[in-house]
C-alpha cells in the first residue's frame, strides 16, 4: 500500500508502526518527507499535510482530542471551539480536565461514546441537548451505543439523554427547546400552520422562529423568511424571530415570552402536546 493511501486509512495520523504493518517501507515514508507530501508531528509520527491544527497539536501533545474539539473534527456541534484532550497528564495552558488516559493509549482515536461522554461531563446542558438531538437526527449511534452511553453517565446526564429527539433541525433550535423545557413552557416543535411549518408554538399562542446564521443568511432565504412571518401576522399570529445571541440571553426573554402569551389581541388554537 503506498503512504498516502495507508494514512488516509488511519484518519490522516498514524505512527511508523501502523504503516509498516500496512506494508509502507521507511524509505517510502523519508522520500514522501522530502517532497513534502507528508508530516512528521514527532518521534514515529507522521500526517497527511491538511489534518487541522488541532489534530496536529493532540498528537505533539500526546493525548487525544475529546469534547468540544472531538466535536469540531467530527462536523457535530459545539457552542465554542477549545482545544479539550483526553491525556495521560495534564498540558500547560490546556483543559485536559475531560477525562484522563492511559499513557499506553495516546495517539489511538477515540470512540464516538467517550466523546459524548466527555462533552455531557464539561459541556453546559443546553448543548448537550444540541450534540444529542444532533446525533438522534442524524441516526449517529446505534440503539446498543445509546444505551451503553446511558449505562456510563450519572443521573443528570442521563435525563438529558432521555430528552434527545431527532425534531430538532439546528442546534440552536435544541437551545431553546431546553430552556422551554427548563421553564416549564409548554411547546410544539415543527406545527404545520397553512403552508409553513414553523420551529415552535408556545402554548398554542406564540410561533417562535430562531434564526441561525447558518441557514438564514443567504438573500433568498431572508426573503422567504419575510414573507413567512407577513402571512402568519396576517392570519392573526403572533411571532417572534431570535438569534442565538437572544436564546442565550434568556432573562429578558422570558419576561417577553410570558407577556406575549397574556395577550388577547392575537390568535390562539388549543395545545395539542408535544
Ligand atoms: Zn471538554
Amino acid at each position: 500500500m503506498d503512504l498516502n493511501t495507508a494514512l488516509r486509512k488511519l484518519g490522516g495520523v498514524a505512527k511508523l508502526s501502523e504503516l509498516k504493518r500496512r506494508g509502507v517501507t521507511v524509505g517510502q515514508v523519508e522520500a514522501a518527507l522530502a517532497r513534502c507530501e507528508v508530516l512528521r508531528l514527532r518521534k514515529g509520527w507522521y500526517s497527511l499535510t491538511h489534518i487541522s491544527p488541532i489534530a496536529k497539536r493532540a498528537i505533539i501533545d500526546r493525548g487525544l482530542l475529546t469534547c468540544v474539539s472531538a466535536a469540531s473534527e467530527l462536523g457535530w456541534p459545539y457552542q465554542r471551539m477549545e482545544y479539550h484532550l483526553r491525556a495521560p497528564r495534564p498540558v500547560e495552558g490546556v483543559r485536559t480536565s475531560c477525562r484522563r488516559i492511559a499513557p499506553s493509549r495516546a495517539g489511538a482515536n477515540v470512540g464516538p461514546i467517550d466523546v459524548i461522554e466527555d462533552y455531557l461531563h464539561c459541556q453546559p446542558p443546553a448543548w448537550s441537548l444540541a450534540l444529542v438531538d444532533f446525533l438522534t437526527r442524524q441516526q449517529g449511534l446505534s440503539e446498543s451505543q445509546w444505551r451503553e452511553l446511558e449505562s456510563r453517565v450519572p443521573q443528570n446526564q442521563r435525563q438529558i439523554l432521555n430528552l434527545r429527539s431527532g425534531v430538532p433541525e439546528s442546534p440552536l433550535e435544541s437551545v431553546f427547546r431546553y430552556t422551554l423545557i427548563k421553564t416549564r413552557l409548554r411547546h410544539e416543535m415543527q406545527v404545520k400552520i397553512g403552508r409553513y411549518r414553523v420551529d415552535f408554538l408556545i402554548n398554542g399562542k406564540l410561533v417562535v422562529e430562531t434564526h441561525g446564521a447558518e441557514f438564514h443568511a443567504s438573500h433568498h432565504a431572508w426573503e422567504k423568511d419575510r414573507e413567512r412571518v407577513l402571512w402568519l401576522r396576517s392570519q392573526g399570529w403572533d411571532v417572534i424571530e431570535l438569534t442565538f445571541k437572544q436564546v442565550e440571553d434568556w432573562g429578558g426573554l422570558e419576561r417577553l415570552i410570558r407577556n406575549a402569551l397574556k395577550n388577547p389581541r392575537y390568535r390562539t388554537r388549543s395545545f395539542v402536546g408535544p
